[in-house]
């Protein structure tokens, strides 16, 4: 039997596709976002494509607070943003 994938949505784009081609951001229990690396982190998550235009727009928009309904710090899309351009090399 096939295992389902489950499909992630880009919270930019809206562009839809498997966990593999995105970034996953989580908010915990504490409030607190997190980009998740490694480690898998507990709490609600919003995905965004790993392309370039997309986290440009995420961290233009401040589209983190948007869906996390609450404000999100600066060093959070610092994390973000320093996470992605270091696996592009
Ligand atoms: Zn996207």
């Amino acid at each position: 039997m096939q295992k389902k994938v489950p499909e992630r949505t880009c919270i930019v784009c809206r562009k839809k596709g498997e966990k593999e081609n995105f970034i996953k951001i989580v908010c915990n229990k504490n409030n607190e976002i997190h980009v998740e690396k490694d480690k898998k982190l507990d709490g609600r998550g919003a995905y965004i494509c790993k392309n370039p235009e997309c986290i440009k727009k995420c961290i233009k928009q401040k589209s983190l607070s948007r869906v996390f309904k609450r404000n999100v710090d600066e060093s959070v899309y610092e994390e973000f943003e320093n996470e992605f351009s270091a696996k592009q090399n």
